[in-house]
């Protein structure tokens, strides 16, 4: 499972060095993603889509990127992030507090990824 060295820096030049969900610029630790996970979990069951782990399946990912999606599908993870707006009012009372005090404007945003942007 593990890439060859070259195929590594293909990966990571994908986009420009970029990590392809938030666009932060790559260091020297990044991950190559699956976007079509290769264990996916439906129902509580297992699969595992061993033909997901191809080249053109990976992703170049920052570390914070790559653990937070883990095996979830590219929109199960897009729902997911989107719905930490509702999380933060429901469980941070900082979050609220500063939100109150007019330091936090919610923006309703999409969720578009990186790649979204730079690919047309
Ligand atoms: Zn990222």
């Amino acid at each position: 499972m593990k890439l060859k060295k070259a195929e590594r820096e293909l990966v990571r030049q994908k986009y420009d060095g970029h990590c392809a969900y938030c666009g932060v610029l790559l260091g020297d630790r990044w991950h190559a993603d699956h976007l079509e996970p290769v264990i996916r979990v439906v129902d509580e069951r297992v699969a595992e889509h061993i033909d997901n782990h191809n080249l053109g399946n990976m992703m170049p990912a920052c570390a914070p990127c790559n653990i937070s999606k883990g095996r979830q599908t590219l929109e199960g993870w897009r729902d997911w992030i989107a719905g930490h707006v509702s999380s933060l009012n429901n469980y941070h009372p900082i979050y609220r507090m500063a939100k109150s005090y007019g330091l936090i404007a919610e923006t309703g945003t999409p969720v578009v990824f990186y790649f979204e942007k730079v690919t047309p």
